[in-house]
């Protein structure tokens, strides 16, 4: 049945970028260090210390917001959002309210087989806070400041989305691109993208907005759904009871499955956003601009169109462009070989499978690939044997065409049947009174020549080859 409800929902989606070093300092941005190892005077906030920008956080903005077509301010400001907790040094974090990086945009996502746009509001450029570990102490929280400073983008949807799933494809939409982009590795589980989730609901048909609870720090989509789904029936539950719904911030309990808050009603004022003092406005020339544009590769959604222009299947089409190596690869070789459709078959039930690395280090050159298409192609060798057998070949002497090993393996096929021609005749020649009897009738000594067959080839020689040069024999001594 469907609910007589609606459900909205807007992403604020953070993403850690790869830069070197921190947002506001030289510290190093790498994770995974021992903690509390990348931490200089300006992470911890020093008293006196001053941060200053870092131009690739910057670039990776703008990158970010070519690639999903945002406007871009030239000029951009950094403010102060003020709020107290142990792991934020400065007792606030540096981010833009006022003027973001990248306003505007939209990315699309696959919701079944139609592709949806969600509209982005804005994208602005921040820092990560410091990580407080409740869970290794039981009398102590502990906290790391080796994350503190880490350059974040924050892309912030309008209420676009319409139900998890649609959340998850827009989180897995954005990952692929920041990878594409070379911005940041995307990996949720390690923490490099988060999102926090605005919920509401509304009567279906409605065009206001409900009250929205917003849930923090999302980073794996199992739990977001699972977060999503157990908001959405609290809010419907309490509407049908004819309360209204508190905006509210909540925090996901995995283990509970449930939403708790965290605080109720929180608003802009609340941060008391001020320009930061300490650092002047972000100015970009056009000219840099215009070089990062020219830069971006082919986008996600580019390489799917052209896959199909080749003839591929939209999910054939989706899986060759998921990764930009994988993409590139592709491309390439069809516009030097083409074969669009032999090749992608092979790319994605042979290939891909058993790589272990990057598609660029496979052993294998493209030209002895669109090689081996071709001795399929033209039924010099067929496709099954092709697979089963000259791949694997291929794949153990990368160096030799496969041609050539084809013409290698039919000519130990020819001196196979030779030799098994020789041997046969030397049998008959030996056996001259059961040729007599078999040619007078005795048709199951077959079996007796077969058995001399196998015994002097030691079991190695094709029975049905076999079986056929016998009877031959046998029929020619008349
Ligand atoms: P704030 O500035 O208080 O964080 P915003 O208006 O900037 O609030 O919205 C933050 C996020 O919440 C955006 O992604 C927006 O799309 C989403 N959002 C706003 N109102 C609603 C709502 N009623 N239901 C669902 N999402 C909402
Ligand atoms: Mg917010």
């Amino acid at each position: 049945m469907k609910s007589k409800f609606e459900t909205v929902i807007g992403l604020e989606i953070h993403v850690q970028l790869n830069t070197k070093s921190k947002a506001f300092c030289r510290d190093s941005n790498l994770f995974g260090l021992a903690p509390n190892s990348q931490v200089g005077i300006v992470s911890l906030a020093h008293p006196g210390t001053l941060p200053y920008p870092n131009k690739e956080q910057v670039y990776s903005a703008i990158k970010l917001g070519l690639a999903i077509d945002s406007q871009i301010n030239r000029v951009s400001t950094f403010d102060r959002k003020n709020y107290f907790y142990a792991d934020l040094p400065k007792g606030y974090q540096i981010t833009q309210d006022q003027t973001p990086v990248c306003v505007g945009g939209q990315i699309p996502i696959k919701v079944g087989d139609q592709t949806k746009l969600i509209q982005i509001h804005h994208i602005h450029m921040e820092e990560d806070a410091g990580k407080s570990i409740h869970d290794q102490n039981a009398s102590h929280s502990l906290i790391d400041f080796n994350r503190a400073g880490t350059p974040l983008l924050e892309i912030v949807t309008e209420p676009d989305l319409r139900s998890g799933e649609e959340v998850d494809a827009l989180m897995s939409a954005v990952r692929q691109l920041v990878r594409y982009l070379d911005i940041s590795d995307g990996n949720m589980e390690q923490g490099s993208m988060r999102c926090d989730c605005n919920i509401s609901i509304r009567p279906q048909g409605s065009t206001t907005l409900g009250n929205r609870c917003e849930v923090k720090n999302l980073n794996s989509m199992r739990f977001a759904k699972k977060a999503i789904q157990y908001e959405v029936k609290r809010q419907i539950s309490l509407t049908q009871k004819g309360e209204t719904i508190q905006q509210q911030t909540l925090n996901f309990n995995p283990t509970t499955g449930r939403t708790t808050p965290i605080r109720t009603k929180e608003d802009a004022h609340d941060y008391r956003y001020f320009p930061e003092p300490d650092m002047p406005p972000i100015v970009v020339s056009q000219k840099k601009i215009a070089a990062l544009k020219a830069a971006l590769p082919k986008l996600p959604w580019d390489y799917e169109q052209t896959f199909l222009s080749y003839g591929l299947s939209p999910k054939d089409s989706i899986l060759l462009a998921q990764d930009l190596d994988l993409a590139e690869y592709y491309e390439s070789f069809v516009s030097t070989y083409e074969q669009a459709i032999p090749f992608a078959n092979l790319l994605i039930n042979q290939i891909r499978p058993t790589l272990t690395g990057k598609i660029n280090d496979y052993p294998i050159s493209q030209e002895y690939l669109a090689q081996f298409l071709t001795l399929i192609n033209d039924k010099t060798i067929n496709k099954s044997l092709a697979i089963k057998q000259l791949l694997p070949n291929m794949l153990a002497q990368p160096s030799v065409s496969p041609k050539e090993l084809v013409k290698a393996f039919s000519q130990e096929k020819d001196n196979n049947s030779n030799q098994l021609a020789e041997t046969i005749s030397n049998i008959i020649a030996a056996h001259p009174d059961k040729v007599k009897a078999y040619r007078n009738g005795k048709k199951g000594l077959l079996g007796f020549f077969m058995g001399e067959v196998m015994k002097q080839t030691r079991g190695q020689a094709d029975p049905g080859a076999s079986r056929k040069i016998l009877l031959k024999a046998l029929e020619r001594a008349h």
